[in-house]
Formats: structure tokens, C-alpha cells, sequence
């Protein structure tokens, strides 16, 4: 790897490597691998979640690098289950010790909840809580629509750090990243180089896109690489998956180049502005409130 590891500072002055390993549907006993492989690699920023059941796998992986934890950024989510505020305080400890940790870097709410939007915000306030406890650095969100964050903006004290939503150059969300920006609030992107639109059965492959091979023979990169410098050249954090240890290396591989303007545009011309996942509004703690383990 040439260049430089890219980082963001955070609207509280927490700095966090704009790359990181996203370990969603990474099986648990694939997750340790790919996590010391990545850490190996060269990332130090991963992201899990209480609802991908990984939890463990993440902290083990983390210690079998050998890397020191003081160097990694660890972020996590709550899940909706969780919510509320006793809740997301006990959810906080189950994951720190599932992780082996004390303190998460990042702690986000994973969905918005509207139909409970009260449980939603009493779990903020826990991590309020935890954030001046110092048992997290930096609190925020996950898909949370402009409207949302409005709300919970008037209805609490501190602006969330992060709202990571899904953005790709099939899915590239301007309103949403433009509430953010207003906020203050660095957007994160989930499903960066369009894993949600790929395995979710669209039509288009961003790996065969003409813009992004293009691009891509312009530089001596694949779509992937071309794809995540995009991410990184608009401002953003992304997290993609893999696995695979040649796809964790492949996708670092990002720092030593960089998109002109026209090629941003053309890549910001891709979207189509169709979702490759659910609305995020539409997940209900009655159909997806399944129990987080202890
Ligand atoms: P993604 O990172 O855009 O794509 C992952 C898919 O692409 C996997 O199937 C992976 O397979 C494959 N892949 C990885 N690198 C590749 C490369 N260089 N060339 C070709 N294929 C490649 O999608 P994602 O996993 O949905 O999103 C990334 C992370 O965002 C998640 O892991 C999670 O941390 C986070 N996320 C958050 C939310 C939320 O609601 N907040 C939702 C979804 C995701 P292999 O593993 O087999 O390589």
C-alpha cells in the first residue's frame, strides 16, 4: 500500500480512519479471519453491529492480529430491541463485552423506529449518557431519513457524529447527504461498492459498469477501488465487506490515487435512485425485535 490512510474528523473532534472493514453477513467463524487478515492489512477502523451476531468473532479477530487495541476504531450498533433507555444501556454492555472492550469508539442506533420513535430517542439519551460516562467517544445514527434527524436533533443535546446510510454510485442519496452536511454530521456509507443492489437481484453490476471499468483502466484500478475512491474523494466514510483476504487487500488499495472532478461527476451520474435494500422506515420492532444474546 502507498499514500496515506485517509481520516475524518468527527463533529467532536474525534479523528476516525475513513476506511474500515463492514462485517455484515460475514458468518461468525469467517469474521475473526477477515477481521485479523484486515487489521493485518493495514485497517484499523471496523464495523459490527449488535444484530449481526459477530460481535465476539470481531473482538477475537482483533486480538488474534496482535495489533494494540488502542489503534483500532471500534464502532458498533444497537439494535431495536434494545431501545430504550435502561435497554440501550444494558445493550451497550452486552456489546462491549462481547467485543472485549471497555470503551466503543462509535456507537450508532442502528434503525430510526418511527412507530416508537420515543423508545428511539430514550435510547439516544442513553447514548448521551455513555458519551459523557466515557464509555463511547463518539454516539450517531443509522438511516435515519432529513425528517428524523430534525427530530431528534430538537429532542436532544448532542448532534450525532454519524449517520450511516446507504450510498453507492447506483444509490447516491444527495437529500439525505445533504441533511447531514447541514447537521454537520459526516455521512458513512453502507454497502459502498453496492452490495445491497447486487445481492438484492438488480440489474446492474457495478463491476461491469462502463464508467467505473473506465475509470478503472484510466488509473490501473478495479471498479471496486474505483468505486471507494469515490467515497473518499466526496468526504465520506465507507465500510466495505469481504471475507476474502485478496478483496480486504483489494480494497485498501485506495490511498495512492485520486478522481478528478469530471470523474466524480461521472460517477455521481450513475444513480439510478433506486434502493438496493428495504425502506429503513418499514422495519418494526414487532416484525424484526428478535432478542439480543447476553
Ligand atoms: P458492500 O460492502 O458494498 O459489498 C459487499 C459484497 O461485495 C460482498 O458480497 C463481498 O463478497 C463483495 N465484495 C467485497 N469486495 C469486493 C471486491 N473488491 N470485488 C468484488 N466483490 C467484492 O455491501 P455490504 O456488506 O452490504 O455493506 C458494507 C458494510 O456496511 C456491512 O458489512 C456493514 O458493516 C454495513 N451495513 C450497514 C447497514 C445499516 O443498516 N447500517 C446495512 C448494510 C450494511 P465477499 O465477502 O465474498 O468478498
Amino acid at each position: 500500500m502507498t499514500g496515506t490512510y485517509p481520516h475524518v474528523t468527527l463533529n467532536n473532534g474525534i479523528s476516525m480512519p475513513a476506511l474500515g472493514l463492514g462485517v455484515y453477513q460475514s458468518k461468525p467463524e469467517e469474521t475473526m479471519g477477515a477481521v485479523a487478515t484486515a487489521l493485518n492489512t493495514g485497517y484499523r477502523h471496523l464495523d459490527t453491529a449488535a444484530a449481526y451476531f459477530n460481535e465476539a468473532e470481531v473482538g477475537e479477530g482483533i486480538r488474534q492480529s496482535g495489533i494494540d487495541r488502542s489503534e483500532i476504531f471500534i464502532e458498533t450498533k444497537l439494535w431495536i430491541s434494545d431501545y430504550g433507555y435502561d435497554e440501550a444501556l444494558h445493550g451497550f454492555e452486552k456489546s462491549s463485552r462481547k467485543l472485549g472492550v471497555d470503551t466503543i469508539d462509535l456507537l450508532l442506533l442502528h434503525q430510526p423506529l418511527p412507530a416508537h420513535f420515543d423508545k428511539t430517542m430514550a435510547a439516544y439519551k442513553a447514548l448521551e449518557t455513555l458519551l459523557a460516562d466515557g464509555r463511547v467517544r463518539a454516539i450517531g445514527v443509522s438511516n435515519q431519513s432529513p425528517e428524523e434527524l430534525e427530530r431528534l436533533i430538537a429532542e436532544t443535546d448532542v448532534v450525532p457524529a454519524v449517520n450511516q446510510i446507504q450510498v453507492h454510485p447506483y444509490y447516491t442519496q444527495p437529500e439525505w447527504r445533504a441533511a447531514n452536511e447541514k447537521h454537520g454530521i459526516l455521512t458513512q456509507c453502507w454497502s459502498p461498492i453496492a452490495g445491497a443492489y447486487t445481492y438484492n437481484g438488480n440489474e446492474k453490476n457495478p463491476f461491469t459498469e462502463p464508467t467505473l471499468v473506465d475509470l478503472g483502466k484510466k488509473y490501473s484500478k478495479t471498479p471496486a477501488q474505483v468505486m471507494l475512491r469515490w467515497h473518499l474523494d466526496h468526504g465520506f466514510s465507507a465500510i466495505p465487506k469481504s471475507v476474502k483476504p485478496e478483496r480486504i487487500a483489494e480494497n485498501f488499495d485506495v490511498f495512492d490515487f485520486s478522481l478528478t472532478a469530471d470523474d466524480i461527476a461521472a460517477i455521481d451520474a450513475l444513480n439510478t435512485g433506486v434502493s438496493g435494500s428495504i425502506d429503513p422506515d418499514s422495519i418494526t420492532l414487532e416484525e424484526r425485535g428478535m432478542p439480543i444474546p447476553e
